[in-house]
């Protein structure tokens, strides 16, 4: 998954395009920046390669979920479905605008358990917000048929998934929003950064002038600009959409290794009794930035993810037992842990989590182990360490 192992001549090119200028701002300067415009030039190829109408280039991912929620006019009281295993930015990015998290259950696709979702809509449900984790998809079709049954909001937080598919469309462009992350960790980076995309041109407007402080960017004199509301800063530098710029255009060659490396891997996992695999909604393609399979028991899951560890398989994960990606260990969400008071609604709001459980996600996720696909591993590295995996789940299955 990371593009930032092959950082290279492309990524620096871009970047020298901005230091020769020095405009190092995305709005504005015009005749100072000999003519480059990175976030702009890196929105368009994104609407250009996903076939949307707008990106948003942001700050960050996290940036990027609350900019979808806030676009929508999604706040305080409001509330919003996400799933309980995803990284704790699709928790925040919602109560940062005083809307309340409604945490339910994942299925064998490691994202939103459909009977979970529709048995947790209320009268202040807003929106359903999918987490498409490890590198593929919720079932896109049945959420969309809840969301115009209940006339809800459907964001898709893609941050982990770019370039996976689903019945040919991109991830992102499928509900009503779609958001990625670019960190320094992602499939694609700018170091830091994210994007909102959108075939709404409301919606569109809202995030242009909600991430700069609510400027309607209006003329060509920043200062002179009215603010028909209140906005943040969520915006990304020149530096970093330059960064991105280089790595967005190689993204079919990312996806095509990580598919290669994948599939190798999966093949000879397959051969191996005791090892099945998330399932994939019908019509949708993986991203293949994770390779994710399932164990027989939480038991075996533990003995497996330390084997691996002792024996120098890296960057696979066992969620169960990890602090950042499942509702078991988010004891300061649970508990709110804040910095600053919180509001009564949302105090109230999100007490149900002290006593939720999520059985069923427990039940696959104690059996996961999740593993990362490298974009720098050679063939033969992949081939070994196929091997190598396969030996040692057999040797602790048996
Ligand atoms: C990385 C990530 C985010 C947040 O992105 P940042 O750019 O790190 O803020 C949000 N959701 C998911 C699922 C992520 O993996």
């Amino acid at each position: 998954m990371p593009g930032f192992e092959l950082f290279g001549d492309a990524e620096k090119k871009e970047v020298q395009d901005v230091l020769n200028s020095g405009v190092l701002m995305r709005y504005g300067f015009d005749g100072m920046r000999q003519g480059h415009w990175k976030a702009k030039e890196l929105e368009a190829e994104i609407e250009s390669q996903f076939e949307v109408q707008h990106a948003q280039l942001l700050s960050s991912g996290t940036a990027a979920v609350s900019l979808a929620l806030a676009s929508a006019g999604i706040g305080a009281g409001d509330e919003v479905i996400m799933p309980c295993f995803t990284f704790v930015a699709s928790f925040e990015a919602i109560i940062m605008l005083g809307a309340t998290p409604v945490v339910v259950d994942i299925d064998d696709t490691l994202t939103l358990d459909i009977e979970a979702v529709k048995a947790a809509i209320t009268p202040k449900t807003k929106a359903i917000m999918p987490v498409h984790m490890c590198g593929s998809m919720a079932n896109l079709e049945a959420l969309k048929s809840i969301c115009n049954t209940h006339n809800l909001i459907l964001i898709e937080d893609a941050c982990q998934a770019i370039g996976g598919t689903y019945k040919g469309q991109a991830l992102g462009t499928i509900g009503d929003l779609g958001c990625f992350s670019f960190d320094f960790v992602k499939t694609v980076t700018c170091g830091e950064g994210g994007v909102m995309i959108t075939n709404n041109n409301d919606y569109y407007t809202n995030a242009d002038h909600y991430s700069d402080h609510g400027h309607d960017h209006h003329g060509s004199d920043r200062g002179a600009e009215t603010h028909p509301f209140i906005g943040y800063n969520f915006r990304i530098s020149e530096l970093n959409a330059a960064v991105g710029l280089a790595q967005f255009r190689r993204l079919d060659d990312f996806i095509a290794i990580q598919k290669k490396h994948y599939t190798i891997i999966r093949n000879e996992l397959e051969k191996l009794a005791g090892v099945t695999f998330r399932s994939v909604p019908e019509g949708g393609e993986e991203s293949y930035a994770f390779l994710n399979f399932f164990l027989e028991d939480l038991e075996t899951a533990r003995k497996v993810s330390s084997a691996f560890k002792s024996n120098g398989i890296d960057v696979c994960f066992h969620y169960y037992d990890n602090n950042w990606h499942y509702i078991r260990k988010w004891e300061h969400l649970i508990n709110q842990k804040s910095l600053v008071p919180l509001s009564k609604e949302l105090i109230d709001g999100l007490s149900y989590l002290k006593h939720k459980t999520f059985e069923k996600s427990d039940h696959f996720i104690g059996r996961n182990i999740s593993c990362l696909i490298k974009l720098s591993w050679t063939e033969s590295e992949v081939i070994q360490r196929a091997k190598k995996m396969a030996s040692i789940i057999q040797s602790s299955t048996s």
